[in-house]
């Protein structure tokens, strides 16, 4: 198994962490229910995307 040859110093450590900070989720508007939703996703309230129904709820099913 290969092994460091030297412990990794806290600068090298905390520079390599200095890339693992969370950002803020984006949040959009959805424009036919108007509840928040993900950019370029499917809004999860009424199902549409790009102005048209893609998802088939249960309570419509024929
Ligand atoms: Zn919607």
């Amino acid at each position: 198994m290969a092994v460091p040859k030297r412990k990794t110093s806290k600068s090298v450590r905390n520079m390599r962490r200095s890339h693992h900070a969370l950002s803020a989720t984006m949040v959009s508007e959805c424009p036919n229910c108007g509840e928040i939703k993900r950019p370029h996703h499917v809004c999860e309230s009424c199902g549409y995307y790009n102005q048209k129904s893609v998802l088939t709820k249960k309570t419509e099913e024929e």
